[in-house]
């Protein structure tokens, strides 16, 4: 199994950083093996999946990190049902939907994340949810591989209950509607022009806060264009942090303190963070 000390982890807004060990698993068992190696070091774990929605603000994550991304990547579909590994690409499982005739997905297209990390937090976009589509969640819970099915999972607004970083999602199953492609590709096609026309094309972590409105508010509070090192309130949209050069993560963090001090100081609002923080 791949593993490494000391090894790089990069996340979306292109920040690197050290982590004590890093895991590359490549089968259920592997995975398993990693949870045994943690047990014995008595390292704590982190899921780490491409990392679009993760600040991470440490110079050395302690413990292991256990990479879900290429690695676990395969798909099968039969009819309307698809079933994906945890590290496959949310933009290329949408491309294979629309391949596949298979309508549900559209949205993915242009989160840059895995579908692991997409169920975890239940990423969505244009009122659509992943958690919608999903039938049951194959999971590593401590040394057992366990099916959670449709009626053990719950979704709110980007939230699952799969518990954070002891649970594995190894596998997802999702049910999707047969449709026209060319109806599939006009709402790709409409999603991306959204996209394009909202969010800047610097390196983020999407939407930096869960509540609705969070740009709005933002702007509203006149933050648009402020800068911690190189980190900056975009200008396009005020609920992502861009990485005009070599921010780090603790200008990001930092960025994210002066935005909810404001928030709540001037508006008496709570902003909740979409994103997870690894330190
Ligand atoms: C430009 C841009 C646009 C974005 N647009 C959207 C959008 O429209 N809608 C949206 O919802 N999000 C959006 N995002 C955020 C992000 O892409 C999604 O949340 C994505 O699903 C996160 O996947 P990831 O693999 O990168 O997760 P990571 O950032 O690696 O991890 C996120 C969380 O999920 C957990 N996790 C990851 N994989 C697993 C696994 N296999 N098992 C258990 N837990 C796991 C991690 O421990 C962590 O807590 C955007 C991000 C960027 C950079």
């Amino acid at each position: 199994m791949y593993l490494k000390k000391h090894a790089l982890i990069e996340n979306s807004f292109g920040i690197k950083n050290r982590c004590e060990l890093l895991a590359k698993p490549i089968s259920i068992e592997e995975v398993i093996e990693c949870l045994r190696i943690a047990k014995n070091k008595n390292l704590r774990i982190n899921i780490f999946g491409k990392g679009t929605n993760t600040l991470i603000c440490k110079d050395e994550i302690d413990g292991l990190i256990i990479s879900i991304n290429n690695n676990l990547s395969n798909y099968s579909i039969q009819d309307n049902i698809m079933t994906f590994q945890a590290g496959m690409r949310l933009s290329e499982v949408s491309k294979i939907a629309l391949k596949n005739s298979l309508s549900g997905l559209e949205f993915a297209e242009g989160i840059p994340g895995t579908i692991g990390g997409a169920v975890f937090g239940n990423a969505g976009a244009f009122g659509e949810t992943i958690g919608k589509l999903v039938q049951n969640v194959k999971i590593i819970d401590i040394d057992k591989l366990i099916v959670k099915e449709k009626k053990d999972l719950k979704f709110s607004h980007r939230k699952s209950n799969i518990e954070p970083n002891k649970e594995i999602i190894i596998e997802a199953k999702l049910k999707l509607d047969k449709k026209d492609k060319k109806d599939i590709q006009e709402k790709i096609n409409l999603f991306k022009e959204r996209r394009k026309e909202t969010q800047p094309i610097e390196k983020s972590a999407g939407c930096i806060f869960k509540n609705n409105q969070a740009g709005k508010i933002i702007d509203e509070l006149g933050l648009k264009g402020t800068k911690v090192g190189n980190a900056e309130v975009s200008n396009k949209h005020a609920n992502f942090i861009i990485n005009k050069g070599n921010a780090t993560g603790y200008d990001v963090l930092e960025l994210i303190e002066i935005i909810k001090n404001k928030a709540k100081k001037e508006k008496n609002i709570d902003l909740d963070l979409e994103i997870n923080l690894l330190k």
